[in-house]
This record gives structure tokens, C-alpha cells and sequence, in this order.
């Protein structure tokens, strides 16, 4: 039987692995022999689906097909050799071997038998389902300037991918003398599963970088490992400060005695405050740079600056005496405009 496994399965040439392993498995349900005992025409379908399965859940197997054709595919592929089917009838290799992985511990024909992971039966055609490492998960984490700076550990609650835990992952469990879809993860395999987590955020952390949780990905199929957890942070825009790089800069409102007389005024900073002295006769929006002041040094970066523009507050009520003497100001002092 040189069959055309896309036909056998039912499934489009462009079909993906997760078609067609759904395909696949709901045929090796409906024609597994537990569902059919005694029927030799299930069984020969079983092993058609199987043979078929083989061949396209294996992505050499699947592209050399897919070149050759099914007739030189049988003939000649795989190094000139041709197909090697899978042999059912060897020994050692019954169908309890295939089932009892098939379909997870819990199948009375593999009663004892370990919930091992992954199809077994896969295995036994030669290793084609290599262990498969998990999807990474994405998680967007949004923390504070100040969070940024100093490092953080953020508490985490999140839904993640995990192994179904009634049917292994196989998304099918035992039932009477047959199989039928789990009821835990409706045939998916996965369920989801609220975990709290800590995520280590490093002191000096930028918008768009991404923070790795190893191993709190989706599951990995056939003993693979589990994917990872990438957090993306977004730090938010601060109040009080902005970032460019590692300076930052802050607006701060002055009397417009401070700037005309001189004097010592507090400036925000991301530890505190700090003293900043005017010198007397400073203009409105002058920049000051407090040194250090900004982010402080990593492993590859020096210790920003802070920039300080200055905004001079004017009295807004003017008496009759305080005008007077503004007006002698303005004599006194004429602008050089
Ligand atoms: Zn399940």
C-alpha cells in the first residue's frame, strides 16, 4: 500500500503539524482496537493512519515526500533505500506498547505502566518525534520610573500553559472499554494554571527590554523542556522626572527672588532632595546640572546627571508699596533688552 498520507489523514497539503496531528489522532481514535476488538479491517486502517502519521509528523520525511512524489517516495526516498515502513508485526512490539503511551497511564491495557510523556509510539518508528522544547509565553509589565532605577521584584499572577494533568497531555483518556476526549482540557493537552510568580527586574532596566523566567513557558512535547516566560516592561512616564538615557531632567518652580538675589533652593532627585544654589542674577529657565544626579552606574554606564530647568514664580498680588518699590527696581535696574 503506497498510500497518500494526506489523503489518509484527510488534511490539505498545506495543512500545519497541529492539523495534522489532530487529524491524526482523532482517526487513531475512531480505529484504535480497544474501540474495534477484532475487527482486522480497523486494525489495517489503524496501521494505514499510523504509516501516514509517520511520514507527515516528520518534517524530513514530510519534505522529501512532498519532492518526490508518493510513488518515488516509496520507491527511492530516504537515501535512495525507500520507505521504511514501520514494521508492526516484529517482535517485541505489541499494540499495548503503543496505547499504554498512546493514550496515558490510566488505559486498563497498560495498567502499571509509568504516565509517560509523550507518544512512545513515535519513538518506535525510528525517533522521528524528537523531544520538542515548549512555546516561550509573553507578558507586558508596566513599572514606575523609580522601579526602573532601583530594581524591582514584581509580583506576578499569571495563567500559564501546563501538561494537563488527567491525561498527560495527550488530550484523550480511557473510558469503558474506548477512548474518548478529556474532560479537564477538552482535548487540548494543556490547561491553563494561575501561577504567582516573582520576576527580578534589574536596577536600570529600559522600556522595551525583556526579563526571562526560564522554564515558565508552555510545556515542551515528547520530554522536551518547557518554553520560557519573556516579561517585556514598559516603564512608565514619571511624574516628576524624564529619562533620556541615563540623565534626567525635572522642571522646578523658583521665587523670582531666588533667581534675582541669589539663594539656596531644594530640587527634587530621584533619592530625595538635593541643595541647589543660584547665583544671583539667574535667568528664568536656566538649565542646572546636578552631577550624579541622574541614573546611577551600571556595569556598563556611568552615573547620569540631572537637569534642572528653573521656572521663576511670580508674586501674583502687587500692593500699592510693592509696586512702588518695583518701580524703583525697574529704574534701578533697567533690563538690557
Ligand atoms: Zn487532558
Amino acid at each position: 500500500m503506497s498510500q497518500d498520507p494526506y489523503k489518509t489523514l484527510g488534511v490539505e497539503k498545506n495543512a500545519d503539524a497541529a492539523a495534522i496531528k489532530s487529524a491524526y489522532r482523532k482517526l487513531a481514535r475512531k480505529y484504535h482496537p480497544d474501540v474495534n476488538p477484532d475487527n482486522k479491517a480497523a486494525e489495517d486502517k489503524f496501521k494505514e493512519v499510523s504509516e501516514a502519521y509517520d511520514i507527515l509528523s516528520d518534517p524530513a520525511k514530510k519534505a522529501e515526500y512532498d519532492n518526490l512524489g508518493r510513488e518515488a517516495f516509496y520507491e527511492r526516498g530516504f537515501g535512495g533505500a525507500g520507505y521504511q515502513r514501520p514494521d508492526f508485526s516484529q517482535g517485541g512490539f505489541s499494540f499495548e506498547d503503543i496505547f499504554g503511551d498512546l493514550f496515558g497511564g490510566g488505559s486498563r491495557r497498560s495498567a502499571g505502566r509509568g504516565g509517560a510523556g509523550g507518544f512512545q509510539f513515535d519513538r518506535r518508528f525510528g525517533g522521528q518525534a524528537a523531544p520538542k522544547r515548549g512555546d516561550d509565553a509573553h507578558l507586558n509589565l508596566s513599572i514606575s520610573l523609580r522601579e526602573a532605577v532601583g530594581g524591582t521584584e514584581a509580583a506576578l499572577e499569571v495563567g500559564l500553559p501546563k501538561t494537563c494533568p488527567q491525561c498527560q497531555g495527550q488530550g484523550i483518556v480511557a473510558s469503558g472499554g474506548g477512548v474518548r476526549s478529556c474532560p479537564t482540557c477538552g482535548g487540548r493537552g494543556q490547561v491553563s494554571q494561575v501561577e504567582n510568580l516573582k520576576a527580578k527586574i534589574p536596577a536600570g532596566i529600559k522600556s522595551g527590554q525583556k526579563v526571562r523566567l526560564k522554564g515558565k513557558g508552555s510545556p515542551g512535547e515528547n520530554g522536551g523542556p518547557s518554553g520560557d516566560l519573556l516579561v517585556e516592561v514598559t516603564v512608565l512616564p514619571d511624574p516628576v522626572f524624564t529619562r533620556n538615557g541615563q540623565n534626567l531632567s525635572a522642571d522646578l518652580t523658583v521665587g523670582l527672588y531666588d533667581l534675582l538675589l541669589g539663594g539656596t533652593v531644594a530640587a527634587p532627585t530621584l533619592g530625595g532632595r538635593a541643595q541647589l544654589k543660584i547665583p544671583s542674577g539667574t535667568q528664568n529657565g536656566t538649565k542646572m546640572r546636578l552631577k550624579g544626579q541622574g541614573l546611577p552606574a551600571t556595569k556598563k554606564e556611568a552615573a547620569g546627571d540631572l537637569y534642572v530647568t528653573l521656572k521663576a514664580a511670580l508674586p501674583t498680588k502687587l500692593s500699592a508699596e510693592a509696586k512702588a518699590l518695583a518701580e524703583q527696581l525697574a529704574e534701578a535696574a533697567p533690563l538690557e533688552a
